[in-house]
């Protein structure tokens, strides 16, 4: 496994633009998920490790497009029909077994290869559609019209993909396209990265484990359940390390226990400059820890550092703000795009769309400002979707988030939105797939 710098997270200074500190960090990391081979049925949302070119050319053969007659183009009448004898058909996977020569016409399939030709005629080049010709009663010849362009309906050999070409990346994530791209040149096995693994806990004497009492002054962990479906959701094998009290040593213990076993640590609460935020104390005696004080809203400081454990392994640690929307928002500001990095992904950015606000909005300038927005419906004049604004955005309203479909994205400049402008929305089914 790939080790990193000890100070791949260093930083002291004061509020950073969420790209800024991206830039900075992500420059200081590399892939450190390991590798494996697994069968292209079971690669469903993995990382490619590899380039995958194609071993030959797909499709392999020249064939048809379409149900229809082969014919030579030159052999076809400019302004007039034309009729030709039938000599024969081909099927998919059944080839005719003899060159076409000029003057001669067979029925073909979808997907049958074209006739050869032969060195000087070359083979047939056309095919017409079915609907445009007209078949003799006994199909013996053919009526063709005039009109067609010559090469219609026929896809050379390597039409989809030149053999020898890339047709994936190391660090795609492999969808049903790419799955099926890897079957379409034959390949059975792929090298992906193994699942990067993570431990996730959360802290607080108050945070307590659904399914059991909720004593008074107490609340229910819902972090580790968001945040550990986040985790998984972007293709991390998550250990749940539960609930930790705000107790030094547990910490401490637990942090060093799990930094031998784990690529990243993650957890929510316990890191602001409060008494009873031991975690902080914690990673700080364990390694290195940094604040990065991160411009963005909802959200908090997110503590970045290293944990060597005992072997002298190093386990990124990522602390996450305790309120339930801040620790989400700074998840997908920071930390996806910091453990996307390290499981080998060429992309941790999150594709955004345009979309119409309706809603006004005031902001301080300065910071990036995520607002939960469901989709309802679209906007006439422009046709994009329209963003309607939660009632509700305090950083601890989970039912603002359950609320949302995604969040209006308003950069550091701005600081009111007229309703009606174009704006960018980020939505939750790209951030946690
Ligand atoms: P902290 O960052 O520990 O100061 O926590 C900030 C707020 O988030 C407090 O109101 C906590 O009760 C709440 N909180 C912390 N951890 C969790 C959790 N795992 N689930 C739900 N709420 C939490
Ligand atoms: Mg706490």
């Amino acid at each position: 496994m790939a080790q990193l710098t000890d100070d791949c997270f260093a930083f002291d200074g004061p509020l950073i633009t969420a790209a800024d500190a991206l830039a900075r960090i992500l420059g200081n990391l590399t892939t450190i998920a390991d590798v494996e081979m697994v069968p292209v049925s079971q690669a469903l949302n993995r990382l490619l490790a590899e380039d995958v070119t194609a071993p030959h050319a797909v499709p392999p053969y020249a064939n048809s497009a379409v149900d229809g007659y082969a014919v030579y183009h030159a052999d076809l009448n400019a302004d007039a029909d034309t009729i030709l004898p039938v000599v024969g058909r081909v099927a998919a996977g059944r080839p005719l077994g003899r060159p076409l020569k000029r003057g001669e016409a067979v029925q073909i399939f979808t997907g049958a290869p074209m006739p050869d030709g032969t060195a000087e005629t070359g083979g047939p080049d056309t095919v017409m559609m079915l609907e445009d010709c007209r078949a003799d009663d006994d199909g013996t010849r053919v009526v063709l019209r005039p009109g067609i362009k010559p090469g219609a309906n026929r896809r050379l050999a390597g039409d989809d993909v030149a053999a020898g070409s890339t047709v994936l990346h190391a660090g795609s994530r492999l969808g049903p396209s790419e799955l099926g791209m890897l079957a379409a040149c034959g390949r059975t096995e792929v090298l992906v990265r193994r699942p990067l693994s993570v431990a996730l806990f959360s802290t607080g004497d108050e945070v307590t484990e659904p399914g059991t009492p909720l004593p008074p002054g107490a609340l229910y962990d819902s972090n580790r359940y968001a945040i550990g479906a986040a985790l998984q959701s972007i293709g991390c094998a998550v250990e749940d390390l539960g609930i930790l009290p705000d107790d030094p040593a547990r910490i401490r213990a637990t942090l060093r226990n799990a930094a031998a076993r784990h690529a990243a640590i993650l957890s929510s609460g316990g890191m602001s400059m409060g008494e009873e935020d031991h975690v902080r104390a914690a990673v700080e005696a364990l390694g290195s820890l940094n604040f990065w004080r991160v411009a963005i809203k909802p959200g908090r400081p997110v503590g970045m550092g290293l944990i060597k454990s005992e072997t002298g392994h190093k386990a990124v640690l990522i602390g996450l703000p305790g309120n339930p929307v801040a620790a989400m928002t700074t998840f997908i500001a920071m930390a996806r795009p910091v453990l996307l990095t390290l499981a080998g992904a060429a992309v941790t950015e999150v594709a955004r769309f345009r979309v119409i606000a309706d809603f006004g909005y005031k902001k301080k300038s300065g910071r990036r400002e995520f607002v939960r927005a469901r989709l309802d419906g679209r906007d006439e004049a422009t046709s994009l979707p329209r963003a309607v604004k939660h009632g509700r955005s305090g950083a601890g309203v989970l039912s603002s988030m359950v609320g949302a479909d995604g969040f209006v994205e308003l950069p550091e400049d701005d600081t009111h939105l007229e309703p009606g402008t174009t704006v960018d929305f980020l939505p939750f089914a790209e951030v946690f797939r």
